[in-house]
């Protein structure tokens, strides 16, 4: 018989699911697990780039500051997007491992907003993962 649990690789977009809303409740935030680029106004509204700051210094001297924070990977000068730091295991320093919630759903920068509907390597779909209190719930 063919198991129920589907397994998704996060790398390949083949085996992502139909995005639709209600999903991420019973998700165990995988899309919370890929790079993340983000903006220098995300940063601003993170509390991590001072609006003074972000309006008066170049973007370049900024990303120094933050990398060596290791609060980000990388700066794209061209494209002026930063690359966020992660977890040694992948997960967004933002994202609680247990609960698997963002703490900073709020102010979470554009691209966590736009995905999936928008902002996605296959947009419409998502790397959905059920959390083990659903599989647990049946
Ligand atoms: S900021 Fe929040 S929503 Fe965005 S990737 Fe990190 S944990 Fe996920």
């Amino acid at each position: 018989m063919r198991s129920s649990i589907q397994i998704v690789d996060v790398d390949r977009v083949e085996t992502w699911s139909r995005y639709r809303a209600g999903l991420c409740d019973l998700c165990q935030a995988n899309c919370c697990t890929m790079p993340l680029e983000v903006r220098l106004s995300d940063l601003v509204r993170l509390g991590l780039v001072d609006g003074f700051e972000a309006a008066h210094e170049d973007p370049g001297r900024i990303a120094k500051r933050l990398q060596k924070a290791r609060l980000i990977e990388r700066y794209h000068t061209k494209t002026e997007l930063f690359t966020m730091a992660r977890r040694a295991d992948g997960d967004c320093s933002f994202l609680q491992p247990q609960t698997r919630r963002c703490t900073v759903y709020a102010q979470r920068p554009d691209t966590c907003r736009q995905h999936p509907v928008s902002k996605s390597p296959r947009p419409g779909y998502c790397a959905f993962g059920a959390h083990m209190s659903a599989i647990r719930a049946g």
